[in-house]
């Protein structure tokens, strides 16, 4: 029998992304060979999600599948902390289940199921660095390096909190080693992640300004996308924040989710900070920086979410007009104390309520789309769209399609000739 291969399976955030790579790049080491399709592969891992109930009754089916299919599985990420019980009764036969941060453990494993071993479970954290295992995707211009994982939050939806734990940073020396390396190899749009980005280094005293700067000063043709902050943690040192996050270095993306624009149900969600907190950092970040596009997380819906409540979400965002709204419909996650409620909103309500918000929502960005008409600069060409013709970024980190096949990885100048909902159009300018 040849080496081992194995088949991954990705879900969830860019965080569990960044961990498949850092999987990867672990059993390459091992000599264990990654395979593109599940029918070559000896060994299917499912690095998996729990954030969701709908996403984790799709891994639950998927599960049920490869059961059937009577297939070797290890089941690795967020869900097995989550919903353990059900994880295990969708796939009796399981190779093997581990937590999310085992990824030196699953090496081992995999050697452990490859001599015959079935049933494994090991949920205990490993003691090293996953991030010696870093390396970025093969045949992609884009990486995704963790600079912190877990939070300092206890929001009462939350399950994550569960899986993830506690904040947990890696040193800016070993990160500015591996951003290095990626600049290197020629990724040229490096998103940096976390839970929370913002409470990147507070066990450990170094801050996410000092690490910006240091990652700021690297030499290269890159980008970096700033992953997700909470607006409490950057607004005690937001112009320190906000004069790096300027440098034509970093994508001008700011992803600060609000969640509720009630006071009440924020607090009552433990988020720690008030809508007036979100709106400062909102209204600091379009005064430093006009055209930075700012995406933001809502939650419709939430126990006790009144129609009062739900207006001032509207009316927060139609103040704000955020371009990019993730809007989720509360839904119980196990274990969690909203999951305990007694005033839950019924399910028509909440549906009702996420069509309104994204009604206003389309509203807001192709209104603000429609601005960009005309506009001529440099993108980063990203890759092939889903849709057809090419993905670019420019540095407000918009989509702009080019129907024109290029370069991964170039930058060309282009001008914007329509706009759309969900991107820019545009044609390269000769
Ligand atoms: S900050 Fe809150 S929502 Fe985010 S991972 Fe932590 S507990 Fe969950």
């Amino acid at each position: 029998m040849g080496a081992t291969s194995y088949y991954l399976e990705t879900y969830g955030c860019a965080l569990n992304t960044a961990d498949s790579d850092m999987i990867a790049g672990h059993l390459s080491d091992r000599g264990v060979k990654r395979v593109l399709s599940p029918d070559e592969a000896h060994v299917i891992i499912l690095n998996t999600c729990g954030v969701k109930e709908p996403t984790e009754d799709r891994i639950i089916h998927r599960l049920e599948e490869l059961s059937k299919m009577a297939r070797l599985v290890i089941v690795a990420g967020c869900l097995p902390i989550i919903s353990l019980r059900r994880v295990q009764r969708a796939i009796p036969n399981y190779a093997a289940i581990l937590g999310p941060q085992s990824i030196e453990t699953l090496g081992l494993i995999v050697d452990r199921v490859m001599k015959g071993e079935r049933g494994l479970l090991h949920l205990e954290p490993d003691t090293g660095s996953k991030l010696q295992f870093f390396k970025g995707p093969p045949g992609s211009v884009v990486c995704t390096v963790p600079l912190c994982e877990g939070c300092l939050g206890s929001c009462t939806y939350c399950a994550v909190k569960f899986a993830r734990g506690n904040v947990k940073s890696y040193s800016i020396k070993s990160l500015h080693d591996v951003v290095c390396r990626c600049v290197h190899q020629g990724y040229r749009e490096i998103r940096l992640t976390g839970q929370d980005t913002g409470v990147y280094g507070h066990e450990t005293g170094e801050t996410l300004v000092e690490l910006l700067q240091v990652l700021e000063a690297i030499k290269g043709a890159h980008m970096f996308r700033l992953g997700m902050f909470n607006p409490h943690h950057i607004l005690a040192s937001i112009d320190e924040f906000l004069q790096v996050m300027s440098s034509p270095r970093f994508f001008k993306f700011f992803h600060i989710p609000l969640q509720s624009g009630s006071n009440s149900i924020l607090g009552d969600m433990e988020r720690r900070y008030s809508v007036e907190d979100w709106q400062s950092a909102v209204r600091s970040i379009q005064r430093k920086i006009p055209l930075a596009t700012i995406a933001t997380d809502i939650i419709v819906g939430f126990p006790g979410e009144t129609d009062e409540d739900f207006n001032k979400t509207l009316e927060v965002i139609s103040n704000l007009k955020p371009p990019i709204v993730n809007i989720s419909k509360y839904g119980d996650r196990p274990g969690t104390v909203a999951s305990r409620a007694k005033n839950k909103v019924n399910t028509s309500v909440k549906k009702d309520r996420s069509r309104q918000l994204s009604a206003l929502v389309t509203e807001v960005i192709t209104e603000q789309n429609a601005t960009w008409l005309g506009w001529t600069g440099p993108v980063l060409v990203v890759g092939a769209a889903s849709k057809g013709g090419t993905l670019c970024r420019n540095t407000s980190y918009k989509a702009v399609i080019i129907q024109k096949q290029l370069t991964p990885g170039s930058t060309v100048d282009v001008e914007i000739t329509m706009t759309h909902r969900t991107h820019l159009a545009a044609t390269v300018i000769p």
